[in-house]
């Protein structure tokens, strides 16, 4: 157990790791095989155990939490697999649009319903043309009096056709670049607003992917979060807060592997004595050990950070999760070399954990998009030091 954890926090990741044990990993590689949408475990997880997307404020039903306790959870869920971690976690990406910008009543009844379970939200921004760059969408919204409507296709959204309620992005004013992005909610079943087919992945199998089609969508005006043009920066503050539970997701997944391979290095003879005595396989272990908990204790920081307003958070977030989602697959890799012809089988969890694990370096911004960022951060305050300096 980790330090630095209060007795309630304790006791929430203990509560969410037996869950995992019980009803998650028993099930992990029929989900991934039938490429199966867990909707029980989720139904559990919101309705049993109450976590549906901890960070919803209490006057929402919610439970009130921060960042850092959606971080616990996620770690453990991603310990067991990061399909069902994706499936539970989307949820929270795709509500906290509104939690930002959301009017009163628009948290009244989309939260609160989120916050009891009722509703599941999806985070549509991504399209064909428009993935690291976002600011380049394609969908429009155009006012007709009382209403909006929409036109475009968002690809690759997480939970697409499972989901209630989602947080579109469209271009409202074109010649404003990505200032004249908006954000508006859109429910399920509204005319002119289906699915596209589902995606067929590498990993997280059991997380469903798929495009929104928006065709002549009429949405009500009300419907709008926030001011229109400000919807780049709702997305933008939206990832930043989500990148922190991505990184511990990832130190997870970066667990489960580390405890795989340190079983099977214990347990492996070979020329008469377990692998595990070979220095080799010593330090292949000891590398990820090291890895899993500088990772863990990154992502924990950004987590803390983002509760706490640090005016530092976002890049924390974004180093937290260059860093984390990178070294869930290194140890993954290694984890599976330890475990040689045995790990490349489907009899063992390792490779399904490794082609989970890829997803961490490219869903919520590439690693190379987020070390864009956390140059361009570094860049500033060293012009900032020089300038203080000077004075
Ligand atoms: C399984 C899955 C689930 C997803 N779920 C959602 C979801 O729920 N909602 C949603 O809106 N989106 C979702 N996405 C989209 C995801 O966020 C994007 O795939 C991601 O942001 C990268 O965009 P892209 O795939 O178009 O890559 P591109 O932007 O085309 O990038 C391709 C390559 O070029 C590099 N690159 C691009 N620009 C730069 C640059 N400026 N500097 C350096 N390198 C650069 C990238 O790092 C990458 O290696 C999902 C994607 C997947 C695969």
């Amino acid at each position: 157990m980790p330090l630095f954890l209060t007795d309630e926090q304790k006791a929430l990741k203990e509560t969410v790791r037996k869950f995992t044990e019980e009803e998650i990993i028993p099930v992990r590689q029929e989900l991934d095989e039938k490429e199966e949408y867990p909707a029980e475990i989720i139904n559990k997880l919101v309705k049993d155990l109450l976590l549906a997307c901890p960070f919803i404020p209490e006057e929402y039903d919610g439970a009130g939490l921060g960042v850092f306790e959606s971080a616990l959870i996620v770690e453990e869920l991603a310990r067991g697999c990061l399909g069902v971690c994706t499936a539970y976690a989307v949820s929270g990406l795709g509500l906290y649009p509104i939690l930002i910008a959301g009017t009163n009543e628009q948290k009244l009844k989309y939260a609160s319903a989120v916050a009891r379970g009722e509703k599941i939200a999806a985070f549509g921004l991504t399209e064909s043309s428009a993935g690291s760059d976002i600011g380049n969408l394609k969908t429009t919204a155009v006012k007709k009096s009382d209403i909006y409507v929409l036109n475009g296709v968002k690809q690759w959204i997480t939970s697409a056709s499972k989901a209630d309620i989602y947080s579109v992005f469209a271009v409202t004013d074109r010649e404003r670049g990505p200032r004249g992005i908006s954000c508006f909610i859109v429910e399920k079943d509204t005319p002119g607003f289906t699915f596209g087919a589902k995606e067929k992945k590498l990993g997280i199998r059991c997380s469903e992917t798929r495009e929104l089609i928006f065709e002549d969508c009429e949405i009500p005006a009300e419907n709008l979060l926030g001011r229109e043009g400000h919807g780049f920066r709702y997305a933008l503050e939206t990832l930043n807060h989500s990148r922190a539970a991505v990184a511990a997701s990832a130190v997870g997944v970066a667990q489960a592997a580390l405890e795989i391979a340190v079983n099977y290095a214990s347990e492996r003879i070979q020329y008469d004595n377990p692998i595990s005595s070979l220095q080799v396989i010593q330090h292949k272990l000891a590398d990820m050990s090291i890895l899993v908990e500088s990772g863990r204790h990154l992502a924990y920081t950004a987590a803390r950070m983002i509760d706490m307003k640090h005016p530092s958070h976002s890049r924390y977030s974004t180093m937290a999760k260059a860093y984390c989602g990178e070294n869930a697959f290194t140890v993954a890799n290694t984890a599976l070399q330890i475990m040689g012809g045995y790990g490349y089988m489907r009899d063992f969890p390792i490779e399904k954990i490794l082609r989970d694990a890829k997803i961490l370096s490219i869903y919520e911004g590439t690693t190379e998009v987020q070390k864009n960022a956390v140059f361009k951060d570094l860049m500033k305050e060293m012009k900032n030091r020089k300038k203080l300096k000077k004075c």
